[in-house]
């Protein structure tokens, strides 16, 4: 299968390439994403196809449906990333907690966030074509907590990529923090910035746009691509979740195969929720998939009202901090799928000239017949994890969120799967606060909650805080291109 472009071509490349040239060279004509030319038929049929198989045999098929060229030995090696979850038959879980309400638990792998359900595969198979290409790539990711770790996990010692990793110091939890500057491997690299989030990004992003930089890399023979949810080699692993979510449910006889369901996504960068809607379209029996957001509520305004206006926006710092974020890439990829290039590409410049895009009366309900939304402020979210604590299930923020908007946006009485997107332990100060604990900082608040609730900390949580601190590099942001260039 072909990836085209959302925002056209600008006839400076071809107009349609290969699903492993889109992950090398993740970046478009006109700013715009690579998206796949059609999507596979997932609908009934295929669905009871593997009603008995496990998850790497349902994502090694449902990916060679996508057609990509990528060998099957190698595809193999990336999924067995999944044998290093916390069981290996099954790397998600699908927990039932109330009635008609299941949390598809996303974040068993090392990093213990969602990022791994994508980055661990997507590791192997970008460091292998790397190695086959016979070129070295540099991934530059700036992270507010959840994507450092996962890209540095999924990196580490492997060939022909080296990785740095910018994270605002301060702003990150304790165990965020440890996860990336205690990794040792020799091509990986961690700054901590002094500043916020955005500056992070900002300085990222501008020594991406230098052409001085670019050129000094090209002169060392390096080439750069991306990590985040922009590549669609990160999106393609985001789809079989949902799939096996779903199946799970039909498995255990919780629902019956062609049941509709809602799906409830802590949304960001609006990769998961991608996902969902490439699974919907394909023909999963999803209802409606319901968009959760923290006070950061850019994308409930863009799907109530069909504006997308950052004009009068700050970002806004809450203890969700994975989905504060006001530049929601992967919307992109719904517009273009929904009203084309054309359409897509004018709504994403007046975007960048006016800060601000409407769509149409019509177009708004287009969106609305796939998507609702709806928003959690901090306080809501504490008062969710203290009654689901109550009733035995133990969530972190970011999950908590998917409460408010199941509780508000469900509108016919059929069954829910929200999804966890990381867990407790990585936002242990948050579900303190929210149990009435007084504790201070990460460790304090693991071995409170974990005394109270009687929960173990995982090996790798636990571990982080006697391991030896490797990068202890904080510059000025001004800074960072000579920390890289010695790097380098
Ligand atoms: C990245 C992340 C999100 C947001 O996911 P998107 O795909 O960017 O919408 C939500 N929760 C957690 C914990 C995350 O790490």
């Amino acid at each position: 299968m072909q990836f085209v472009q959302t925002r056209g071509n600008d006839k400076n490349r071809p107009e349609a390439v290969s699903f492993s040239s889109a992950l090398l060279n993740p970046n478009a004509s006109f700013g715009g994403l690579y998206v796949p030319e059609t999507l596979p038929d997932m609908g009934i049929v295929f669905l009871s196809e593997y009603l008995n198989s496990d998850y790497k045999h349902l994502a090694f098929d449902l990916l060679q449906k996508f057609e990509i060229d990528i060998d099957d030995d190698l595809l193999w090696e990336a999924l067995d990333r999944y044998d290093h979850f916390d069981n290996s038959n099954n790397p998600v879980p699908v927990v039932k907690i109330e009635e008609d309400v299941w949390v598809s638990e996303l974040y068993h792998g090392p990093t213990r966030a969602f990022k791994d359900m994508a980055l661990q595969p997507f590791g192997v198979i970008l460091s292998a074509l790397a190695r086959q290409h016979n070129e070295e790539y540099l991934i530059m990711a700036a992270t507010s907590g959840d994507t450092g770790p996962a890209t540095l996990e999924t990196f580490k010692n492997k060939p022909n990529v080296q990785v740095a990793c910018l994270y605002p110091d301060g702003g990150t939890s304790d165990v965020q923090r440890l996860q990336m500057v205690t990794e040792e491997a020799d091509n990986l690299k961690v700054i901590g910035i002094h500043g916020n989030f955005d500056d992070a990004q900002q300085a990222l992003k501008s020594l991406l746009g230098s052409e001085i930089f670019r050129e000094e890399l090209a002169g060392k023979g390096i080439r750069l691509s991306a990590a985040n949810s922009v590549n669609f080699g990160r999106i393609i692993f985001q789809i079989i979740y949902h799939v096996h979510s779903y199946l799970e449910l039909v498995r255990t006889g919780e629902i019956g195969l062609g049941d509709e369901v809602y799906l409830v996504v802590p949304s960001g960068n609006f990769g998961n929720a991608l996902g969902a809607y490439y699974a919907k379209k394909a023909g999963l029996p999803i209802r409606k998939i319901l968009i959760a957001s923290n006070v950061n509520n850019i994308l409930t305004d863009l799907i109530r009202t069909g504006v997308y206006d950052i004009r009068d926006r700050r970002l806004i710092l809450t203890e969700s901090p994975a989905m504060d974020i006001l530049k929601s890439s992967n919307v992109e990829r719904v517009l273009f799928d929904k009203f084309g290039s054309e359409r897509t590409r004018e709504l994403m410049e007046t975007l960048n000239e006016t800060g601000v895009y409407r769509l149409s009366a019509e177009e708004t309900r287009v969106l609305q017949e796939d998507f609702a939304a709806s928003y959690c402020t901090d306080a809501e979210g504490e008062a969710f994890i203290a009654e689901y604590i109550e009733k035995g299930y133990l969530m972190d923020p970011h999950t908590a969120t998917c409460i408010k908007a199941y509780r508000t946006l469900r509108e016919e009485p059929i069954p829910a799967i929200l999804y966890s997107t990381a867990e407790w332990t990585k936002f242990s100060t948050t579900v303190a606060k929210a149990m009435g604990l007084d504790v201070h900082g990460d460790k304090e608040a693991l071995n409170a909650i974990s005394a109270h609730l009687n929960v173990p900390v995982p090996g790798q949580i636990h571990a982080l805080f006697d391991k030896r601190i490797v990068h202890s590099t904080v510059v000025e942001k001004t800074h960072i291109k000579e920390e890289m260039l010695t790097f380098l």
